[in-house]
């Protein structure tokens, strides 16, 4: 048999500076290009439905991209990736196996199993760094320790951030070895039974190409305003590129190349502060190698006895149906829901309201985003809702409680954003859009509005709530 080497695409779905791809090409006469769907080997962190939907459309980009360049993605399916691998391997006669790492602990261990095997079996097996500026291990302290405050992390980093060039896209690709057939996509049913997916279908286009059309957007004719823009949610101010950049689809170095490319000063303004972005996402990947427990476990071991409140439910469906009664948490739910997308103020702002005002544990927030968001992420998500709810590593203090109508009038001042997203409130006029229950009688009925028919009443009082909140806390800050 030739010479077949196996690419094992996971979350590298792109043919641009993707490290495996180039290391599978080197002397290979023929190409496996593998994608193996094993749904429960991430148990409890399978990705969510939306996340199945981007998949599902990702996939088919990649298969046309490899089609264009004589070959095709080859699609597997089974419990245990490595039985998969083995049965490819005695197929085609493949010895060596290429992938791109995964940082996630169920992936590392999965991956260091997977590679014993194989290299037991007489097979090679090469792991390569294709989805992250940094790797963790590669950013330490001078005691040689996982760094636990981001800007510490970052100014390291930064000091240190890899060379730009770009491995480029081969212009064609050794054939498939003769009679290798793989699954049809529809066979891992990955899109909806139930079609609730035509927003996301409206708001995003997965693949390498899709990717690259929103960072030549951005990059182009948004990236000058980001320093303001990033923060508003009624503007398209950020890049919308966290779902592509989850599945790899574009990676970091490529974003890093295209700024360069431009002629763009990474130390100055607006790239800089994109550049911290991509930052968070390293410290996010970075943190959760050194501490694997955070998707289930708040970081700051004091919050194990926080008092959350008891909800039967109620309150946790009101936030996630985007009815709770308060305009800026409501659209930016309903947003993601119908989107897969939520703009990132908002998402601090609904993760506060969750964990603060409704004081409802912030796990079952980052439950509901990992199932809903086309981005999800275990790193980023953990980050994000340990951040906000104040027990993560370099956390904002659980004393700042977003007020959602104070960052409503701030970043959402004309209320675009509510009104797009809650358009029973349309009508309203600007003072009273962040805050409609305070609205005088006539006026609502002027806005054709009615509370408790058309639109909830807040669920919970902002004012009391924020110090029963404080309350809580101050009975566990002291704990050691
Ligand atoms: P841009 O502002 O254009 O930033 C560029 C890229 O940098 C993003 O695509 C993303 O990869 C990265 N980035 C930006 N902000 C952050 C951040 N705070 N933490 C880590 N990486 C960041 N992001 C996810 O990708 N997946 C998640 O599951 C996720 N869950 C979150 C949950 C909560 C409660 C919060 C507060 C934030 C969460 N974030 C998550 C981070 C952030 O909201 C999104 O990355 C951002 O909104 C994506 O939009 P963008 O691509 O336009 O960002």
């Amino acid at each position: 048999m030739a010479d077949a080497s196996i690419l094992w695409f996971r979350r590298d779905l792109r043919l641009g500076d993707n490290p495996a791809l180039a290391g599978a090409l080197a002397g290979a006469t023929h190409l496996v290009p593998l994608y193996i769907h094993s749904p429960t080997e991430d148990h409890p962190w399978s990705p969510g439905a939306a996340s199945r939907w981007w998949l599902h459309h990702s996939l088919a980009a990649l298969d046309r991209r490899l089609t264009g360049l004589g070959s095709r993605l080859i699609l597997a399916q089974g419990e245990d990736s490595l039985q998969v691998l083995q049965k490819v391997i005695a197929a085609t006669g493949a010895r060596r196996v290429h992938w791109n790492r995964l940082h996630e602990p169920t992936s590392v261990a999965r991956d260091r199993h997977i590679e014993q095997a194989l290299r037991s079996s007489g097979s090679e097996c090469f792991g390569t760094n294709g989805n992250l500026l940094f790797e963790p291990g590669e950013i330490l302290t001078a005691q040689k320790g996982p760094y636990r405050v981001f800007s510490a992390y970052w100014r390291r980093a930064i000091a240190q951030l890899p060379p730009t060039p770009i491995i480029p896209i081969p212009s064609q690709l050794p054939p498939l070895p003769p009679e290798l057939t793989g699954l049809d996509l529809s066979t891992l049913r990955l899109q909806p039974r139930i079609r609730w997916d035509t927003g996301l279908a409206d708001a995003w286009t997965p693949g390498e190409e899709g990717a690259w059309r929103a960072a030549r957007d951005f990059l182009d004719r948004r990236l000058v305003q980001y320093v303001e823009g990033r923060d508003r949610p009624d503007h398209r101010g950020t890049s919308r590129l966290s779902p592509h950049l989850h599945f790899g689809e574009i990676s970091p170095r490529q974003l890093l190349g295209a700024l360069l490319e431009r002629g763009i000063d990474l130390d100055r303004e607006p790239a800089a502060s994109f550049l911290r972005e991509l930052g968070w996402r390293e410290f996010a990947h970075h943190l959760l190698a050194f501490f694997p427990q955070t998707p289930e476990t708040p970081l700051d071991r004091r919050f194990a006895a926080f008092p959350w409140c008891h909800d039967d439910g109620t309150r946790l469906h009101a936030w996630q149906q985007g009815r709770t009664g308060i305009p800026l948490v409501d659209a930016g739910l309903r947003e993601l829901w119908t989107t897969g997308w939520m703009h990132n103020r908002v998402r601090m702002v609904a993760a506060s309201f969750l964990t603060k005002n409704l004081r409802l544990p912030w796990q079952l927030g980052a439950r509901w985003f990992w199932d809903t968001l086309v981005d999800a992420d275990l790193a980023n998500n953990t980050l994000g809702w340990q951040w906000v709810a104040g027990c993560g590593a370099d956390a904002a203090p659980f004393f700042r409680i977003f007020n959602p109508i104070r960052q409503g009038e701030r970043f959402d001042p004309s209320g675009d954003y509510v009104r797009r997203w809650c358009p029973e409130l349309a009508r309203l006029p600007d003072t009273y859009i962040h805050r409609p229950w305070m609205a005088p009688r006539e006026l609502l009925s002027q806005a054709d509005l009615e509370l408790g028919r058309d639109y909830p009443r807040p669920i919970v009082d902002l004012t009391t709530s924020r110090a029963a909140a404080l309350a809580a806390w101050s009975a566990i800050k002291d704990a050691g």
